[in-house]
């Protein structure tokens, strides 16, 4: 449910550090959380920059709108500062994502990016939603496979390195909640290996069932994290 999507948490789990709450139109506009006041998000839209694929100007009359989110008990409620932004949001799919290091958001061209885990340290995302008209011709935002309806955090992912010796190891994690499905990603890089232009190190991955409880981030729970992790690609 978005509310407690909203509010799951504020703070990562690895790091302590504050999360960015981004929003995504799919195929348009990119939105960044701004001020949080009496409980409204403001989410600015940002179309992204030119590319040599050039730009969309219908999207980037749009750059700058704002969406505004609040809620009445679970029940979500929007508004928009144009009628252009309500209009395009009903054409589009829907999600909200947090993440902790902004640094983790790569733009990849017009109005579309992609997110690196590693730099990125924490991610949770929703699933789909969409705006859907009830009988009083009112639209709401609502998901768009019922089924995920209670879901909270459709995606939650975490990366995480430990240095020794010369040698990094680097630890992923994606818990999927829509397909019931926990991820592991795992490898290891050597100072040299990383001198080599290009190198692209063994990549471990493994699928096991989703968790029923997402193991403990925090440092003081990393080393026993970390012989988890340990556990499962000796396993394999
Ligand atoms: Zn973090």
């Amino acid at each position: 449910m978005l509310s407690q999507f909203v509010n799951y948490n504020h703070q990562c789990p690895l790091c302590n550090e504050p999360l960015n709450l981004y929003m995504r139109w799919q195929d348009s506009l990119f939105f960044q959380a701004k001020s949080v006041e009496r409980d409204i998000i403001q989410f600015d839209a940002y179309a992204g920059t030119e590319t040599k694929a050039g730009t969309k100007p219908e999207l980037e009359a749009l750059s700058g709108e704002s969406m505004l989110l609040g809620f009445e008990g679970d029940k979500a409620l929007t508004e928009f500062t144009s009628n252009g932004l309500a209009n395009e949001a009903k054409k589009h799919h829907i999600y909200f994502f947090y993440l902790c290091n902004p640094k983790g958001i790569k733009q990849k061209g017009f109005a579309d990016f992609s997110i690196s885990l590693y730099k990125g340290c924490y991610y949770r995302s929703t699933p789909f939603y969409e705006f859907k008209q009830s009988e009083d011709k009112t639209w709401a935002l609502d998901t768009v496979n019922p089924d995920f309806k209670e879901i909270v955090n459709k995606d939650e992912s975490f990366a995480f390195n430990s240095i020794e010796d010369n040698l990094e190891k680097v630890y992923m994690m994606n818990l999927d909640h829509e397909k019931k499905e926990t991820m592991l990603w795992y490898y290891s890089v050597t100072e040299e290996d990383k001198k080599v232009k290009g190198f692209r190190p063994k990549l471990f991955e493994k699928s096991v069932p989703l968790l029923s409880n997402r193991p403990k981030l925090g440092r003081e729970d990393r080393a026993r994290l970390i012989e988890r992790f340990d556990g499962w690609i000796i396993m394999s």
